[in-house]
């Protein structure tokens, strides 16, 4: 017990992608791990903190 964060998120392993995984997990998704390997400019795992980017953003 030393006043761990509950909720503890790490950002995925994909560099491209913004998305957080659970503790344990190192990818959000099936997308950004088979592209680990790949030079991406942005990732496609279709989860709303990727998608958000090149929307109209603004509201
Ligand atoms: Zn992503
Ligand atoms: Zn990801």
């Amino acid at each position: 017990m030393a006043g761990a964060p509950k909720d503890e998120k790490k950002p995925c392993a994909h560099p491209s992608c913004n998305c957080t995984v659970e503790k344990g997990k190192k990818y959000c998704s099936d997308y950004c791990h088979d592209a680990r390997d790949t030079m991406e400019l942005s990732c496609n795992c279709r989860h709303p903190e990727c998608m958000a980017k090149g929307v109209a953003a603004g509201a």
